[in-house]
């Protein structure tokens, strides 16, 4: 059997995190490194690698990750002035976890998506 990722061994209580939303489908903890006020992480439950393994088995849970950003966004106090959502796939995307997972962050102005100043 594949080595559970390091997100599952979060789910399943081997490695402590704060975890501020958890349902049959998803879990959603705060990162530990925040790079804003709000950096929370929200996962399947069943681990898919990246965003490239996702069929359309697993659209009702793609959604259900949405809809729980937005519930924790508003449990948060961040919906009004607004977040970003954020799933990074692989290496140009700046992918580390291989367990795909939505960042939620938000709390101050994040600025562009990109630098501006970044080549094409
Ligand atoms: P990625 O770069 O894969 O999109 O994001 C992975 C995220 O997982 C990073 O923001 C990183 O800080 C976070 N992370 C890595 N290891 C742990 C951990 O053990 N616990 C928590 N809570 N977050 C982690």
């Amino acid at each position: 059997m594949a080595e559970p990722t390091l997100f599952t061994r979060i789910i399943d209580g081997e490695i402590p995190a704060d975890i501020v939303y958890q349902d049959e489908e998803v879990t959603a903890f705060r990162d530990i490194n925040p790079q804003a006020p709000v950096h929370i992480l929200i996962i399947p439950n069943q681990p898919i690698p990246t965003v490239n393994d996702a069929t359309s088995d697993d659209e009702k849970m793609l959604g259900h990750l949405f809809v729980v950003a937005s519930r924790i966004a508003k449990e948060e106090g961040i919906s009004e002035d607004g977040y970003r959502l954020i799933v990074n796939c692989n290496r140009d995307g700046g992918q580390e976890v291989f367990h795909l997972h939505m960042h939620l962050m938000g709390g101050r102005p994040l600025g562009r998506m990109i630098k501006t100043s970044d080549p094409l």
